[in-house]
């Protein structure tokens, strides 16, 4: 199997982070990339699993140093993926997960072409705003920010090889996996098929040989 990038984009609050989760959990072929952010941390969250929360000055020396694949800034704060993450997942080889912006989604494609773009939208936007405040997560000003920079992000959905509404959970989570099963046996992604394929040929001319006309 050649492992490959999946990126998960949408707008804030629409489920994405989720959907990740629960599909790392069951799925042991998928391996998640840690991003760096300069946003708080938020209870809950655990530094180096769900981020490497960085402080400006931090992201910026890993930014000079070439360290991110791509990187962005969203609602205020930087956010960025290290290619020494991607490496790893993919060097053990599972497919690897990303929760990547918009911006962020467009370069790290532009980098990696076999990257598999999925973007995640909400079932309508009151959901989303239901959603968003639920989590508890932002204050008013930075949910309002996180509300309207949706506007723009949903204007990117065309760029995106899939879209998959979340509307229920289960539902969402069972497409995004589908979507990586069909695209781990698409017919670039397979390894040496050419060479499969003509020892399937030569297995079938011994069988055709061993079989007497008429017998
Ligand atoms: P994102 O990572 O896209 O910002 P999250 O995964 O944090 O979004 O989800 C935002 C909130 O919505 C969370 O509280 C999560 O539990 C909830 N949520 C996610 N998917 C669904 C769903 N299908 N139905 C209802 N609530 C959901
Ligand atoms: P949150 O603060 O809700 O975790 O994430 C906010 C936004 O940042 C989301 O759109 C999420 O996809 C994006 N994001 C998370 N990690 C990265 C990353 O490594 N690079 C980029 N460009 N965006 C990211």
């Amino acid at each position: 199997m050649m492992p490959f990038p999946v990126i998960l984009s949408a707008p804030s609050g629409a489920g994405k982070t989720t959907i990740a989760r629960l599909l790392l959990e069951r799925r042991p072929d998928l391996g998640y990339s840690v991003s760096c952010t300069t946003r708080p941390r938020r209870p809950g969250e655990e530094d180096g699993r769900d981020y490497h929360f960085l402080s400006r000055e931090a992201f910026e020396a890993e930014r000079d140093a070439g360290a991110f694949a791509e990187w962005a800034e969203v609602h205020g704060r930087f956010y960025g993926t290290l290619r020494r993450e991607v490496e790893r997942v993919l060097a053990s080889g599972r497919h690897c997960l990303m929760d990547i912006d918009v911006q962020g989604a467009r370069q790290f494609a532009a980098a990696f072409p076999d990257t598999v773009l999925v973007f995640v939208l909400p079932p309508s936007g009151e959901a989303l705003l239901q959603r968003l405040a639920g989590r508890g997560s932002e204050d008013t000003e930075r949910l309002l920010l996180r509300l309207r920079n949706a506007k723009a992000e949903l204007a990117d959905v065309a760029r995106y090889h899939y879209v998959v509404v979340n509307d229920e959970l289960e539902r969402a989570v069972e497409r995004v996996g589908s979507i990586i099963d069909a695209e781990a046996v698409r017919h670039a992604r397979i390894h040496a098929l050419d060479e499969q394929v003509a020892a399937l040929i030569g297995q079938l001319e011994r069988q055709i040989n061993g079989i007497q006309p008429g017998g």
